[in-house]
């Protein structure tokens, strides 16, 4: 593993997808998946200049993210929690991380807002949408406005946009379909407040289709093999 070729092809390959989309380098956000990686890499990728580290396993993070100096100290990367999250992992996840990428339903959405109460903060969140109504994924239905309406509602849960994760396809054009309707719901639910005008980012993308994702309007690319490989 070289880092650092990795972390600049990536990177190049963030710009190609910007110039071409006509959008400006600084609308996208490099998040680098750290999950697969131990705390001497996730330090090298810190230290080659990468400011947001992911986490998809709450008990990994609480472990590993401890022996990372780079996170030790006020001017630290910004944490984001990307996996599934079970309701009694609330706490720890709030205690450790700055965004929540994967609230998936109306409880879990309650929760946060609950455990923020007790510690008076608040905490930005994406809210995952099963864009492709898989049976096995996550995320709220694009149909359940009604509920997506009262996670905005929550006191110190701040939504920062949605999150999707695109089904399995071996060609990054497979994904384009579920970025193209992410950016539509985010666009619909702004103009007819089930969001607010300002939650108009877009987590999307990981190493196989992230360049796809950026052209259909991705502001977080959440990337791990492309780098760590
Ligand atoms: C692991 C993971 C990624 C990164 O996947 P790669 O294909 O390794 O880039 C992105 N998002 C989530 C939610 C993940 O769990």
């Amino acid at each position: 593993m070289n880092l650092t070729a990795n972390l600049k092809r990536v990177r190049d390959r963030m710009a190609h997808a910007c110039m071409r989309a006509g959008r400006g380098r600084g609308d996208v956000t490099l998040i680098a998946v750290t999950k697969s990686v131990d705390a001497a890499t996730t330090q090298a990728i810190i230290e080659a200049g990468v400011r947001h580290i992911a986490e998809n396993r709450q008990q990994d993070a609480d472990e590993k993210l401890p022996q990372v100096p780079a996170l030790q100290h006020s001017k630290r990367p910004l944490l984001h929690f990307i996996g599934p999250l079970q309701r009694n992992k609330v706490k720890r996840v709030l205690a450790r991380f700055d965004v929540i990428h994967s609230v998936d339903s109306l409880e879990l959405a309650q929760e946060i807002g609950k455990r923020c109460a007790e510690i008076g903060r608040e905490v930005g969140v994406f809210i995952e949408v099963n864009v492709a109504s898989e049976a096995q994924k996550h995320g709220f239905d694009p149909g359940n406005t009604q509920d997506i309406r009262k996670v905005r509602d929550i006191k110190g849960v701040h939504v920062l946009g949605l999150m999707c994760m695109a089904p399995y396809s071996d060609n990054p054009e497979g994904a384009r379909p579920y970025f193209k309707s992410l950016a539509e719901l985010s666009r619909q639910w702004r103009e007819s407040g089930v969001l607010p005008v300002t939650a108009d980012h877009l987590s999307m993308g990981m190493s196989g289709d992230f360049e796809v994702a950026i052209e259909e309007g991705a502001t977080h690319i959440r990337v791990g093999s492309a780098l760590f490989d």
